[in-house]
Order: structure tokens, then C-alpha cells, then sequence
């Protein structure tokens, strides 16, 4: 690609909310536009057969998709980045174009969506997924040592249960078994953790969720550290066609440049929260990566720079999450995360309802969880309003 979008910003040393509004994204050249102009064309005119400016025809590249491409993959700290449709449009992508016939070792604490594409989908053409607690180390040296693994595939904290896992053993591990490892990061965000520093090949995200940050566009992205690697998926992404349109590209950067701040504000929202829950006596456990009670608090601090705006927990009374989600008013009762507004979850019978009842409640998925995405409203008014709700069940 011959255009501005190619040309490498001077930020990368500069931090994170700076280079979210910059990184990837200087002004169009032609007109000066600050904000990159959504390019609808289909297709781009050629000089002569075969010699274009880049762009050829809106499936393969377009150059709203590139700037915001160029965005992710800076700000994950990686040399190429592509952007899908949706999440799940990325994770076909990255799942098949690592093989057919291949091995996958997963962790077991993953998105619903996830679970059923690799174990219900990817199965079907002859992929080995096994399901992995990579909490604990020793069960993915054992998976690991198994059968020649292709991918390892983790998500740290994980969706709904929050857990957090060594990203940088994980890889060390993976590396040494000739496996390529890939990090679902839309809990975290490259705003608190940058998993292709930690030794990751590959970077997944729903940006839908935080990256887009406003409940109003669905999309995914992967980014590499590696450019070789990189060429082998854009020929997939263009094979495959699961392609972000050009407005959709537009609102995800647009989502982006705020994303320093309002990670913040989840945060601060997430730990108010937290609070509350973990002091009633009507919670079994909360988890949240912030908190000192959490079996991973120190991974978590060591690997990220935030603790991120999810909190979930697990009423005493598995019986009163109706009762519950019901008695919310500022939390909504939708499926999704990682808009500006509240949301709450019951992934047992909503997020995670495609995972086997069997399945979900050995792996902590139990009836009386409930998945909370904290906004960026009034920290205390969140409080009060998870507070009020605890006291009607
Ligand atoms: C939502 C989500 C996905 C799937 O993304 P879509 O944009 O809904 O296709 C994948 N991983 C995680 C962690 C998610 O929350």
C-alpha cells in the first residue's frame, strides 16, 4: 500500500492515550482531514492493468479498514494488524489459517461464542481442540506434551470468571513446543496489557466490546508481531471476506481514541463494585483481578498496568440471579461489555447458555454467577445500585 496510511508514526515512545489519538493515524495528506475520511468505494482505479495506488477492491483492502488496522496493531505493540467483522470473524480466520488437521490447546474459562466455533465447528473439520485450566501450569505442560500442538489459545482475564493467566510462561512454554500462541486481549485492552510484549504471537479482539466502546458496532481485529505471519492471515481475510465495512472501521477509531480514558473510569467503577460485593454477606465469591483476595492478584499486577472493568460474582443463593438482575436500574440486563454503559450478564443462561450445563458448572459457571461490565457512570451511583439490588435478594 502506497498511502499515508503506510508511513510509521514518530509516537511509539510516547504513552498510551497519546498514541490511541495518534499512532497510525496522521492527518489525510490531500485535504488535511484530521479524522480519517470513510472511504466507501468498492473499488480503486488503476493507471494501467495491474498497477493500483494500493487499494484494488474493497474486500482486499480499504483504506478506512487500513488506518484502523495500522491503529491496532501500534497500539498492541506489533508490526501488522487486520481487522474482521466481529470477533468470531477473526477467530475463523486466525483458526484457519494456522491448518486444517491441526491441534489446538485452549483455556477452558473462555467466550461462550469461542467455546462453541472451536468445539461444535472447528471439530467438524478435523480439529483437536483440548480445553486446558491454564491457571495451573503443569496441566498445559502435560497438554502440551500430549500431541504436537499447533496453537495455543488463552484469554487472560478470562470471560466470565475473570481469571488471569501467565502470558509471558505460557509462551515460553508454547515457543518450546513448536506451537504458536494467540491472546484473546478484549477483556484487557492494549490500554492495560500488551500481550505480543509478553511473548505472544497473535492479539484477538472483539473490537465490539471496549475498543469500540459504545455498544453500537460489531467488529474483531488481530494484530502480530510478526509481519510473515501476517501475510499468511491477510490472504485469508481476503479469502474469507469476514471484512469490517468502511463506517464500521470509522466508529471502532473513533471508540478508540478514548479508550486511555475511559479505561480508567471502568476501572474505577469496577473496584467500587468489587467493594460492595465482597463485603455482602450475600456473595459466595467476586471475582475481580483488583482485588488482593484474588488467587491471581499478583500475575495480574505483574502483567498489566490496570485491572480492567469486569467483575463477576456468585450469589450465595443460586436461586436469587432473577431476583437480582431484576432489582438493577443504572445496570442493564443484556448480553455484551465494554460500553460506556452498565451492563449485567447471567452467562449461565445467556453469554455461556451454549455451553453443556454439565460442562459449564465443572469449569465454576454456576446458575448463581452473574457477569457485571461496569460503566463509565458514577462510580458511586454503581455501587449504590449493585448495593440495592444484593438487598432484594
Ligand atoms: C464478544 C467476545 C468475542 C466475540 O466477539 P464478537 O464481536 O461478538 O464476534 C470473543 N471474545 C471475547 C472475550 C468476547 O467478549
Amino acid at each position: 500500500m502506497t498511502l499515508w496510511v503506510t508511513f510509521r508514526m514518530p509516537e511509539n515512545n510516547m504513552r498510551f492515550s497519546t498514541r490511541a489519538i495518534h499512532a497510525g493515524q496522521p492527518p489525510e495528506p490531500l485535504t488535511g482531514a484530521v479524522n480519517v475520511p470513510i472511504f466507501l468505494s468498492t473499488t480503486f482505479a488503476q493507471a494501467s492493468p495491474g498497477k493500483s495506488k494500493g487499494f484494488v477492491y474493497g474486500r482486499t483492502g480499504n483504506p478506512t479498514r487500513a488506518v484502523l488496522e495500522r491503529t491496532i496493531a501500534e497500539l498492541e505493540g506489533g508490526k501488522a494488524g487486520l481487522a474482521f467483522s466481529s470477533g468470531l470473524g477473526a477467530l475463523v480466520t486466525l483458526v484457519e489459517s494456522i491448518g486444517s488437521r491441526q491441534r489446538i490447546v485452549a483455556i477452558d474459562d473462555v467466550y461462550g461464542g469461542t467455546w462453541r466455533l472451536l468445539d461444535h465447528h472447528h471439530r467438524k473439520f478435523g480439529v483437536d481442540v483440548e480445553f486446558v485450566d491454564m491457571t495451573r501450569i503443569d496441566s498445559i505442560r502435560a497438554a502440551l506434551a500430549r500431541a504436537r500442538t499447533d496453537l495455543v489459545y488463552l484469554e487472560s482475564p478470562t470471560n466470565p470468571l475473570l481469571r488471569v493467566v501467565d502470558i509471558r510462561a505460557i509462551s515460553r512454554l508454547s515457543h518450546a513446543a513448536g506451537a504458536h500462541v494467540a491472546v484473546d486481549n478484549t477483556f484487557a485492552t492494549p490500554a492495560l496489557q500488551r500481550p505480543l510484549e509478553l511473548g505472544a504471537d497473535i492479539v484477538l479482539h472483539s473490537t465490539t466490546k471496549y475498543l469500540g466502546g459504545h455498544s453500537d458496532v460489531l467488529g474483531g481485529a488481530l494484530a502480530f508481531r510478526d509481519p510473515r505471519l501476517a501475510r499468511r492471515f491477510a490472504w485469508l481475510q481476503n479469502t474469507v471476506g469476514a471484512v469490517p465495512s468502511p463506517f464500521d472501521s470509522f466508529l471502532i477509531l473513533r471508540g478508540i481514541h478514548t479508550l486511555g480514558i475511559r479505561m480508567r473510569a471502568h476501572e474505577a467503577s469496577a473496584r467500587a463494585v468489587a467493594e460492595v460485593l465482597e463485603r455482602s454477606s450475600k456473595v459466595r465469591a467476586t471475582y475481580y483481578p483488583g482485588l488482593a483476595s484474588h488467587p491471581q492478584h499478583r500475575i495480574a499486577r505483574r502483567q498489566m498496568s490496570g485491572f480492567g472493568g469486569m467483575v463477576s460474582f456468585e450469589l450465595a443463593n443460586a436461586g436469587a440471579a432473577g431476583r437480582f438482575a431484576r432489582a438493577l436500574r443504572i445496570f442493564t440486563l443484556a448480553e455484551s461489555l465494554g460500553g460506556v454503559e452498565s451492563l449485567a450478564d447471567h452467562p449461565a443462561s445467556m453469554t455461556h447458555a451454549s455451553v453443556p450445563p454439565e460442562i459449564r458448572r465443572a469449569r465454576g459457571v454456576r446458575d448463581g454467577l452473574i457477569r457485571l461490565s461496569c460503566g463509565i457512570e458514577d462510580p458511586a451511583d454503581l455501587a449504590d445500585d449493585v448495593g440495592r439490588a444484593l438487598r432484594r435478594v
